[in-house]
């Protein structure tokens, strides 16, 4: 018996039916003595409806107004689970953001909780009152809506757990767990049973898909556990914990691939102090983000400088770069969106050395040019060829033994 967090994303709660079947959930965990507080996100595709109604009345709405109208979708469905479960003479009280004193700043539309207070969801709990709170959403100092990002109920979910020290968060979605890579592309693909905040963190572009990246630095800052499970069965799912929590030690846990990404080429830039610092101030006031740099030392006091950047910056970044060439006197600028991220990661490889080598072979023997390379303590990334990236992902899966028995 404890005090159980969960959260149902929006596939999971897309119609009254597949409610009754939350609330069926949510009942049998009470019923085992356990103290319950779900979070919901909103309907599946209504935040996305939401926004397309309020784009038709201007272009880029007002943001504190958008706010008001995005919390509607989470307001619906919590108050829609509290009636199923009462009308199943279950004790249950839905709260929006602000009644569940979930604190943010005032960043309308991508606001950072702040605090949240747990008084008053632990108040409801005491009296054996099952809590439902409508994730996603929040309020600034001043009483204005906000709201946390796209997918935010994740981190709703797992900031409330930690405030309310809740044994566990369970975020309930429409797959089985974190796979070791992308099961669209790679059928070996396993789920995996435990993994690190630091793993998640790194994988994600496999991770994000399930998770927002944000709930996790949460979990890991307050050392939240969180399970990411199905709704649709009963299976066990990935538990995503601390490092030294007992966890299998494979070297590497998963592959991970992102097509997302571009890159751009400053050709002989004169190699003096200050100038990496014209390359990339304007990139960054114009706020792209920039993922990997490199740098290559050429004869004669000059480099080449090349970083990547997400596609959808790419024209904009090129456009800046030019101008900072001919301001720098750097010869030519290159840019190349056929390119895509393949990177193994895993907290074994800390203490293993032969990882890097292991995977520059694999991609060789493939015939995959690698065109840049970055690592971090429990990760290495490869730039190549979009076109290689299925067969990049499942050589690699298959080289660091996490292919599925058949
Ligand atoms: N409903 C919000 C969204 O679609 C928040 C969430 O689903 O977590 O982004
Ligand atoms: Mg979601």
């Amino acid at each position: 018996m404890g005090l159980i967090v969960q959260k149902y994303g929006g596939t999971s709660i897309a119609n009254l039916e597949r409610i009754r079947n939350v609330a069926e959930r949510v009942a049998k965990t009470f019923d085992q003595g356990n103290d319950v507080v779900v979070i919901l996100s909103a309907m599946a595709g209504v935040t996305d409806g939401l926004i397309d109604m309020a784009t038709q009345i201007a272009e880029s709405p007002d943001k504190r107004e958008l706010d008001v109208l995005l919390a509607t979708g989470e307001q619906t469905t919590a108050a829609l689970l509290a009636m199923t479960l009462n009308a199943m003479n279950y004790p249950a009280l839905s709260l929006l953001g602000h009644q569940a004193e979930v604190v943010t700043d005032d960043t309308f539309g991508n606001a950072r909780i702040l605090d949240i207070g747990a008084r008053h969801i632990m108040d409801i709990i005491e009296n054996r009152n099952i809590v439902v709170v409508a994730g996603f959403q929040g309020c600034d100092p001043n009483g204005n809506i906000t709201t946390l990002g796209r997918g935010g109920s994740d981190t709703s979910a797992v900031a409330i757990a930690s405030a309310l020290k809740a044994d566990i968060c369970e975020i309930y979605t429409d797959v089985d767990g974190i796979y070791t890579a992308d099961p669209n592309i790679c059928e070996k693909a396993r789920k995996i049973n435990t993994i690190s905040y630091d793993e998640m963190l790194n994988m994600a572009s496999l991770g994000a898909k399930v998770l927002q990246i944000r709930s996790v630095g949460f979990a890991k800052k307050y050392n939240v556990p969180v399970h990411v499970r199905s709704s649709f069965n009963e299976e066990e799912g990935t538990m995503v914990v601390s490092e030294d929590s007992g966890m299998e030690r494979l070297i590497v846990s998963a592959v991970t691939h992102d097509k997302d990404q571009a890159r751009i080429t400053l050709k002989k830039v004169p190699d003096q102090p200050g100038v990496a610092a014209k390359i990339f101030t304007p990139i960054s006031e114009s706020s792209i983000i920039v993922d990997m740099i490199i740098q290559n030392t050429r004869e004669e006091g000059q480099t080449d400088l090349t970083f990547t950047v997400p596609k959808a910056a790419f024209s904009n970044a090129l456009e800046i770069e030019r101008n900072v060439a001919k301001e720098i006197g750097a010869e030519d600028v290159l840019g190349d969106i056929n390119i895509a991220k393949v990177s193994v990661v895993g907290v074994g490889m800390k203490n293993h050395s032969g990882v890097a080598s292991k995977m520059f072979n694999t991609l060789a023997k493939e015939n995959i040019n690698i065109m840049m390379i970055s690592t971090s303590e429990i990760r290495i990334s490869c730039v190549i060829e979009e076109k290689y990236t299925e067969l990049a992902v499942r050589v690699l899966h298959t080289a660091f033994g996490l292919d599925k028995e058949d």
